[in-house]
């Protein structure tokens, strides 16, 4: 099939290559002439693992290709996939101006009959306006269908090829028929393809997000009340998520969930509420508590070092939201690093992936290692930001040997309290009976 991808970020470039790697013909479109000169040029403008190999493969075999020109996309492809930002317009709500001005130059575009899918996360009834804002121009048929993605940042390429559901919100058999087609060849292992109404598609994506933010939430809530009480939440979590109506995942607490979905869904979610005049006071909570979690380690590290942080030098191992991705969107990691610069500290930063996203943003105000054991070079503490696979079995002799004051502040939980008594080092974590 001939598809084309407009927008080429985390999801719309998976998308395009995993298409490809189907047998499908895909043109990814993108504004940034930049990201598409280095596309062109065989470079993987995002860290996603497995992303490379698929990416090389495709373009080699000539299925995927890339354009800065919408009306180049729009004249191959049959569907067209709308992969745009929908980041929060300031006050909360999702901005859809990315999402409906290429709707506005797809309807003065097209000449044939285009199947438009919304991969974009977008509040109930944001189909209807893409369908209007086309309708406007267009001198010819069209479809618009919701197809939310699923994926997760650093599992992007598995998530997609092996999808646990494929969620398609549509009223156009013809449209429908087009996406089970295109996406058959993923769900083979018998995976469902849930074929729904657009606004039940478009809160399926949010309830989802919601929900598994609030999970997270709700395990930051107990973890901070077991400080109080002397209680264990990791014992808690690991009591807990044996019950299968719980689940054992997503019960880790932490400093928080970040990223470019979570933070900016959930207000989307309950500022669309509020327009229909409802209000989820659940949601309200979830994203209250979580900007405060984001900065929990802080009055720990303050509380350490008798409230003064002037020119104490911090390790900050990881930056990225979470493992395994680039991304710095809404990272806990930022977050902390300004409480320190705003206390007068100095910051020593690694993350495999992730510095130069940061560099961008602070340029010379932190110093970044190029190795974790670089960074803990004459510091005072070390503080995990990020859950990275390398950061679990450090070599905790080097550690203590390296920091001044002999502590480790842990925003997720990585090690064992009784082995970090064992190393001798003073180790301050989330809900666990030695915070501080
Ligand atoms: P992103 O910011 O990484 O990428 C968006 C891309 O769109 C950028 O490359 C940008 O240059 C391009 N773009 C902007 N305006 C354009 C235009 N007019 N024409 C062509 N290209 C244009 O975004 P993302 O993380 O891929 O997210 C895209 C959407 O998917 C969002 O709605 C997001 O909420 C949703 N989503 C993201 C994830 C995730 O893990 N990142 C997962 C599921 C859903």
């Amino acid at each position: 099939m001939k598809i084309s991808v407009i927008g080429t970020g985390y999801v719309g470039l998976v998308t395009g290559t995993c298409l490809a790697e189907t047998g499908n013909e895909v043109v990814c479109v993108d504004i940034d002439e930049n990201k598409v000169q280095k596309m062109r040029n065989g470079e993987v403008p995002i860290y996603e693992p497995h992303l490379d190999v698929l990416f090389e493969r495709n373009i080699k075999a000539g299925r995927l290709k890339f354009s800065t020109s919408l009306s180049e996309g729009l004249e191959h492809g049959e569907i067209i996939f709308l992969a745009l930002p929908t980041p929060d317009d300031g006050d909360g709500a999702a901005d859809l101006s990315f999402v409906l001005g290429v709707s506005e130059q797809i309807g003065k575009i097209i000449k044939d009959y285009k199947v438009i899918v919304d991969k974009s996360t977008v509040p109930v009834g944001t189909a209807e306006k893409v369908q209007a804002v086309i309708a406007k121009n267009a001198i010819c048929d069209f479809d618009v269908v919701s197809n939310p993605e699923f994926l997760r940042e650093g599992f992007a390429v598995d998530d997609f090829l092996k999808p646990e559901r494929i969620v398609i919100g549509s009223s156009s058999e013809k449209a429908t028929e087009l996406m089970k087609k295109l996406y058959k060849p993923f769900v083979r292992s018998g995976n469902p393809i849930i074929i729904m109404d657009e606004k039940s598609a478009e809160l399926t994506k949010y309830a989802a997000n919601s929900f598994l933010a609030a999970k997270i939430t709700f395990m930051n809530e107990i973890a901070n009340y077991c400080e109080k009480v002397g209680a264990d939440v990791d014992k808690v979590r690991i009591g807990m998520g044996t019950d299968s109506r719980i689940g054992k995942r997503f019960l880790f607490p932490g400093i928080g969930y970040g990223g470019s979905c979570f933070p900016k869904d959930v207000k989307a979610l309950y500022n669309s509420g509020k327009e229909s005049d409802y209000n989820f006071a659940m949601l309200d909570a979830v994203i209250k508590v979580n900007q405060k979690q984001k900065t929990a380690l802080i009055p720990k590290i303050k509380a350490y070092f008798d409230n003064d942080l002037q020119n104490k030098t911090f390790a900050i191992w990881g930056l990225a939201f979470k493992p395994e991705t680039d991304d710095i969107r809404e990272a806990p990691s930022l977050y902390i690093i300004d409480e320190l610069l705003n206390n007068g500290a100095k910051i020593k930063a690694f993350d495999p992936e992730a510095m130069e996203n940061v560099s961008n943003k602070y340029g010379d105000k932190i110093s970044f290692s190029k190795t974790m054991y670089d960074a803990i070079t004459n510091v005072d503490a070390l503080i995990i930001c990020t859950e990275w696979s390398i950061f679990r079995t450090p070599d905790f002799e080097k550690i203590r040997k390296n920091l001044k004051s002999q502590v480790i502040f842990d925003g997720r939980n990585l090690y064992d309290i009784q082995d970090m008594e064992k190393e001798q080092l003073d180790y301050i974590s989330i809900g666990r009976s030695n915070a501080f």
